[in-house]
C-alpha cells in the first residue's frame, strides 16, 4: 500500500458549526419534564450528523461537515417518541432517528438547504430487553440497544439472536431494521429480515404494530417489507420483536489454504450446492491473507516459532503452494454439537477434494475475529495519509471471479 507510517496526519482538534436554529414554540410546547435529555452541545450535534463511510469520516477530520443538527433529543419509550412526533409535525419540525451511527450509505447527512430546525432522535435510551418469550422463541427489545449487548443480555435467558454485523459492538436493533443488515452468521441464523417479527412503529399519522407477532401471514404484501431498508423515512422504531434460538452447543472454527484464489471460489461454489452451510464462511485472497498474517500477535516461545517455520515449510515446500498465491477460507459452525459436527466433516472433506488444506481451529478463529478489526483498519490508514473503503457486493456465481478480478483493478 505505500502507507508511511512515519507520516502523521493529526486530525483537526476543533470544527466550526453554525449555531442551532431553534424553533422556539416547539421547544417550548416540548417542555423540559417529559423528555428525558436533550442536548444543544457543539460536539454532541456533530456526532449525531454523519455515519461512517470513508468521506463522512474524511469531512469529520479535515474539514467540516456543511449541516449539522440543531438538537439531539433522547426519548426513553414509544410514548415520549409519540409526543416528539405530535409535535414535530405540529411545529414543522425535521426528526431524524438516530442508532449507533454506523450507517455506510450517508443516511444521516443532512440536507444543507433544510431551512426548519432539525432535531435528532438517538433512540440509545430505549436500550432495554422488554420480555423474553422461550416458548415461542422470541424477544422483544428497545430499538436503541446495541448488538454486544443485546447478545450479551439474551445469553443470561440462555437464548441469542446470531444476528453479528461486523459493527455490532455499536449498531442498534433500529438501525439494523432501518437498513436490512445481514449478520456474518446468517447462514444459520437469517439475516434482519428473517428474524424481525414484530415492530412498534411511531409515524406522523399514528403508531403501527401488529396486535400479535405472529411468525408469517400469507395474505398480502408484509408492511415490514416496507420499514426494512427505509433509513427512518417513515417514523420512528421503538421496540422490536425477534427470534431467538438457545445459545448454541458447540462453536467450532476452521480454516483452509487453497492453492489459489480461483480454486477457492470454485470450492466456495460447490459449498453453497451442499445442505451443509458453514454459519460463517469466508474466502480471502492472498493480500488479505498476508494482510491477516501480518496482523498476527508475535510468538515469543523459541517452540511456537519452530512450529510455525515447519508448517510454513510443509506447507510451501512439501505441499507446493506458493506464498503469493495461495487463498485462505475461514469457518465457523456454530449450533447443535451433532449439526455442527456432521457439517464441519461434510465441509473438509469438500475442501480436500480442491487440493485444500485443514490450517485449524486457531487461524479460523483468528480470521472470523479479524473481519471485526478490518474495517476499522481503513480510518488508522487515514491517519496515515492513505485512503481506503471496505465495502459489499453481491453477484451471480458465473460472475464472482470476474468481478473479483475488476476491483483489485
Ligand atoms: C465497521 C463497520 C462494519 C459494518 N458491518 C456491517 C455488516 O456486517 N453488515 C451490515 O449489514 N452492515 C454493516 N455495517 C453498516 C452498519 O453497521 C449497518 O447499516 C447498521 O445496521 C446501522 O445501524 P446503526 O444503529 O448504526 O444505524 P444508524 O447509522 O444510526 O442509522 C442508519 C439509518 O437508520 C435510521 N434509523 C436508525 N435507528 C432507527 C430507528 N429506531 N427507527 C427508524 N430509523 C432508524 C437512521 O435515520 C439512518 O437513516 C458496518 C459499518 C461499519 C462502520
Amino acid at each position: 500500500m505505500k502507507t508511511d507510517l512515519d507520516t502523521n496526519d493529526d486530525s483537526q482538534a476543533d470544527m466550526e458549526v453554525a449555531p442551532p436554529r431553534l424553533n422556539h414554540a416547539f421547544l417550548e410546547e416540548l417542555g423540559t419534564e417529559q423528555i428525558s435529555r436533550r442536548s444543544f452541545k457543539k460536539w454532541e450535534r456533530i456526532m449525531h450528523s454523519h455515519g461512517a463511510c470513508v468521506q463522512e469520516i474524511w469531512e469529520l477530520r479535515n474539514t467540516k461537515l456543511e449541516k449539522v443538527t440543531d438538537v439531539v433529543i433522547y426519548p426513553n419509550s414509544t410514548e415520549e417518541t409519540e409526543r416528539l412526533v405530535k409535535l414535530a409535525v405540529k411545529h414543522d419540525v425535521v426528526l431524524i432517528p438516530y442508532g449507533g451511527g454506523t450507517n455506510v450509505t450517508k443516511s444521516l447527512l443532512l440536507n444543507p438547504d433544510e431551512q426548519r430546525m432539525i432535531v435528532t432522535v438517538d433512540t440509545g435510551r430505549m436500550n432495554q430487553i422488554k420480555w423474553v418469550d422461550k416458548e415461542n422463541n422470541m424477544a422483544c427489545v428497545g430499538a436503541g440497544m446495541m448488538g454486544q449487548d443485546l447478545e450479551r443480555d439474551l445469553n443470561k435467558y440462555g437464548v441469542c439472536t446470531g444476528h453479528e454485523p461486523d459493527s455490532s459492538e455499536f449498531s442498534t436493533m433500529g438501525g439494523w431494521i432501518s437498513t436490512r443488515a445481514s449478520g456474518m452468521k446468517k447462514n444459520t441464523y437469517g439475516n434482519i429480515e428473517d428474524m424481525l417479527c414484530n415492530f412498534t412503529y411511531v409515524t406522523p399519522t399514528g403508531t403501527y404494530s401488529k396486535t400479535q407477532a405472529w411468525p408469517r401471514i400469507s395474505n398480502g404484501p408484509d408492511l415490514h417489507h416496507i420499514v426494512l431498508g427505509s433509513e427512518g423515512n417513515f417514523g420512528i422504531i421503538t421496540e422490536a420483536t425477534v427470534r431467538v434460538r438457545p445459545v448454541p452447543q458447540v462453536k467450532l472454527y476452521e480454516s483452509m489454504i487453497f492453492d489459489n484464489y480461483e480454486v477457492g471460489i470454485k470450492f466456495m461454489h460447490a459449498v453453497s450446492r451442499t445442505s451443509s452451510w458453514p454459519t460463517s464462511i469466508r474466502l480471502v485472497d492472498n493480500t488479505q491473507f498476508q494482510f491477516g498474517a501480518s496482523l498476527k500477535p508475535e510468538e515469543n516461545s523459541k517452540w511456537n516459532e519452530f512450529v510455525d517455520a515447519a508448517k510454513k515449510f510443509y506447507v510451501t515446500k512439501i505441499k507446493g503452494f506458493d506464498p503469493n498465491e495461495m487463498a485462505a477460507c475461514t469457518m465457523l459452525f456454530e449450533g447443535d454439537e451433532t449439526w455442527a459436527r456432521s457439517a464441519h466433516k461434510t465441509i473438509c472433506d469438500l475442501g480436500k477434494q480442491f487440493g485444500g488444506l485443514i490450517g485449524g481451529p486457531e487461524n479460523g478463529m483468528r480470521g472470523y475475529l479479524l473481519t471485526f478489526l478490518i474495517a476499522y483498519t481503513r480510518d488508522l490508514a487515514m491517519q496515515h495519509n492513505t485512503l481506503g473503503e471496505s465495502f459489499e457486493l453481491s453477484c451471480p456465481w458465473t460472475k464472482v471471479s470476474e468481478t473479483t478480478k475488476r476491483v483489485r483493478q
